[in-house]
C-alpha cells in the first residue's frame, strides 16, 4: 500500500511535468473507484491550468484556480506521466491529458483509491479538515503532542496511526518508529513519559524522512513508460521479521495484532 513517503515521492515525481500545463481532455475508463469519480473532473477540469501539486497526509492535491483535484492512491494506485498516445493497459482507469500531449495516467488494480473534486477551500473538505499535523512539519512537536496523549489509554501504536494526533504514520512506519524509540507498541499512550515521547516523535520524523530520501532515487520512474512507479524497499528492523533475531540484541522478534494491524516488536528492547 502506498504510504506517506511513496505519496510524497509521487508528488515530487509528477509535479515538474504537470505544473503550469493546461488540461486538454480527460478520459475515464472506469467510473467506480472507492467512490464514484467526481463529474467535475470531466466537466470543469478540461481547459484549466495546473498551478501546483501538493500533498496533505496521503492525499495528492492538484491545485487550479477553480478548485482542487484530490487523489488518493488507496491500496494499489499509482500515477505516471507518459505520452498520451501510449495505449492504456488493464487497470489504467483515468488519463488527464495536457496540451503538450503528455498525460497523467492513473492505474489502480484494486480500485480503493479516489479522484474527487472540490471548489471549496481544501482545508474545509470533509476528508481533510479533521486531519492532524503533518509528521515532518514543525506542527508535530512534543509541546503540542504530549498534552493530547495524557487522556489516551489506547496503545501508543494505535494513537500514532489514527490520523488525528499525527497523519501519515502507516503500519510499517509505526512499527519501526516504536522499535527505534524502544517503546512497546501496546503501552498505554498516557503511560509514556514526556522524554520518551519526544524520542518517539524524533524516530517518526527520522524514519519518514529517510524513506522519502530513498524514494528520491525513483523519481525518474514517474515518467518512464516501462518502469513501475517507485514503491521502494525500506530497511526494516522489526516489520515482517517475526521470529527473526532483533538487530540490536538478538532476541526473537514477536508478532501480535493491535487494532487489526500486524504488530512486530522486540520483547527485550521495547518496554
Ligand atoms: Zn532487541
Amino acid at each position: 500500500m502506498p504510504e506517506l513517503p511513496e505519496v510524497e515521492t509521487t508528488c515530487r515525481g509528477i509535479a515538474p511535468h504537470i505544473e503550469g500545463k493546461q488540461v486538454a481532455k480527460v478520459i475515464i475508463r472506469q467510473q467506480q473507484l472507492r467512490w464514484p469519480i467526481s463529474p467535475e473532473i470531466s466537466t470543469v477540469l478540461p481547459s484549466l491550468t495546473i498551478n501546483t501539486v501538493t500533498r496533505r497526509a496521503k492525499y495528492l492535491l492538484i491545485n487550479t484556480d477553480e478548485g482542487t483535484l484530490i487523489i488518493h492512491l488507496g491500496m494499489s494506485g499509482s500515477l505516471r506521466v507518459i505520452n498520451a498516445d501510449i495505449a492504456a493497459e488493464k487497470h489504467e482507469h483515468i488519463d488527464i491529458i495536457f496540451n503538450d500531449n503528455n498525460c497523467l495516467r492513473y492505474k489502480d488494480p484494486r480500485r480503493f483509491g479516489c479522484l474527487l473534486w472540490t471548489s471549496a477551500p481544501i482545508n474545509e473538505h470533509k476528508l481533510i479538515h479533521h486531519l492532524g499535523p503533518e509528521p515532518l512539519s514543525k506542527a508535530f512537536n512534543i509541546d503540542d503532542f504530549y498534552p493530547k496523549t495524557r487522556s489516551k489509554k489506547a496503545p501508543i501504536k494505535s494513537l500514532i496511526m489514527d490520523g488525528q494526533a499525527v497523519v501519515g504514520v502507516g503500519n510499517i512506519y509505526a512499527n519501526e518508529a516504536l522499535f527505534q524509540a524502544g517503546i512497546h507498541p501496546k503501552r498505554a499512550a498516557n503511560n509514556i513519559s514526556k522524554k520518551r515521547m519526544e524520542v518517539l516523535i524524533l524516530a517518526i520524523k527520522t524514519i519518514l524522512a529517510k524513506a522519502i530520501e530513498q524514494g528520491g532515487t525513483t523519481l525518474k520512474d514517474f515518467v518512464n513508460s516501462e518502469g513501475k512507479p517507485g514503491y521502494f524497499q525500506q530497511t526494516l528492523n522489526v516489520y515482517g521479521r517475526a521470529k527473526q533475531s532483533c538487530t540490536t540484541c538478538n532476541t526473537g522478534i514477536k508478532q501480535t495484532v493491535i487494532g487489526q494491524r500486524s504488530t512486530f516488536y522486540c520483547p527485550r528492547c521495547q518496554h
